[in-house]
């Protein structure tokens, strides 16, 4: 019995969320008096593997096949789930993030194991159960699941887990995966956009803005908020659909579920859609000039006000600071 983290690269990198996961697993590993051993899947380089160790990992399976350098997620999912019977893992734990999503349904299935997506705290072991909380209905509800199978699969909802470095470094061990031409019948075309800027689903601040901004011409204040912040711009469904922003800022139900530990929502109405992928939020600022916006009703701190007002106030009071 052991604990397999899947370790996901984004350009032969390890983001903030990976060594959550890997920090996540780390602490069950230690519950149950195991080791930890990490996957990772594509060009990575040795000193990024053996960096694994400060958060946990003992071993990290190094997987660098060629045909396996792009996600493909039937074929990653066959590749975990090779790795966690080769380690003798009965628990295994992914970021909950794009193709996270997609492969814990997967490896469950080629496990036959549980499958408890978007956990938000560490199973509680005692007594021999397995019980964990996880966010349920498009993050708009909690649900304690007591998990009775032998193996079980957690995709571990991004920011919800904070990193640990109490390790030392990890030692690489080469694995070779059996590979079947039918784990390649779809092959995502992986898409990389050049940008220096927050990535929305990692980042810890994020400024949203909705419809209430009237264009996209406006979104000048709204960046220059998230820039002095260092935080990540995000929108509302009906701008991206209007094209004002890209489709990769809208969050919610329809979009990218975020929790950060802050999210500015200006001129947003705050429909349920929108809640569903905010409202795990750690803090919500809403600055909306309807007193009745149902935003304010989940708001930590609100501010009754018109945006074109507000913002250029808080960017200033933030730049005097
Ligand atoms: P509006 O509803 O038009 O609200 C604008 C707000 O700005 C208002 O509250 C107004 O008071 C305020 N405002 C106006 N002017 C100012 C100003 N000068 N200063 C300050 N405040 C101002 N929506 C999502 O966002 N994400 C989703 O994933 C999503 N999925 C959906 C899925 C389905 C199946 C459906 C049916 C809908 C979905 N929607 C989603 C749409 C959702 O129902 C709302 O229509 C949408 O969130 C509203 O966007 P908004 O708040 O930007 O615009």
């Amino acid at each position: 019995m052991s604990v397999l983290v899947y370790v996901e690269n984004a350009e032969g990198k390890f983001k903030k969320s990976i060594f959550e996961a890997v920090s996540y697993a780390k602490a069950i590993a230690t519950q149950l008096n195991t080791n930890l051993t990490a996957i990772s899947i594509g060009n990575v380089g040795a000193s990024e593997l053996e960096n694994l160790g400060k958060y946990g990992a003992t071993k990290v399976l190094n997987v660098s096949n060629e045909k396996l350098k792009s996600f493909v997620n039937q074929a990653y999912a066959s590749v975990i789930a090779e790795a966690a019977k080769k380690e003798d893992a009965n628990i295994i734990v992914v970021s909950n993030s794009f193709s996270g999503k997609g492969l814990v349904a997967r490896i469950g299935v080629k496990l036959d194991a549980a499958v408890i997506s978007g956990a938000i705290e560490l199973p509680n072991t005692d007594g021999g159960k397995f019980t964990i909380k996880r966010t349920a209905f498009s993050n708009k509800a909690f649900a304690t699941v007591d998990v009775t199978a032998q193996t079980k699969v957690i995709s571990l909802t991004p920011n919800s887990y904070k990193v640990v470095e109490d390790g030392q470094s990890a030692s690489i061990e080469d694995f070779a995966p059996t590979t079947k031409d039918s784990d390649f019948t779809t092959i995502i075309k992986d898409i990389v956009r050049a940008t220096d800027k927050v990535s929305l689903p990692d980042a810890e601040l994020v400024v949203s803005a909705g419809r209430g901004l009237k264009g996209p011409e406006n979104w000048g204040m709204v960046e220059e908020l998230a820039n002095l912040l260092g935080a990540a711009t995000a929108c509302s469904k009906p701008v991206s659909d209007a094209d004002w922003r890209p489709h990769s800022e809208h969050v919610g139900q329809t979009g990218i579920a975020i929790s950060p530990n802050l999210y500015i929502a200006i001129g947003i109405s705050g429909a349920i859609q929108h809640l569903a992928g905010v409202s795990s939020s750690k803090v919500i600022v809403v600055i909306n000039k309807d007193p009745e916006a149902p935003f304010f009703k989940v708001a930590d701190y609100g501010i009754v006000g018109d945006a074109f007002e507000v913002v250029p106030k808080l960017i200033a009071a933030v730049k005097s600071l």
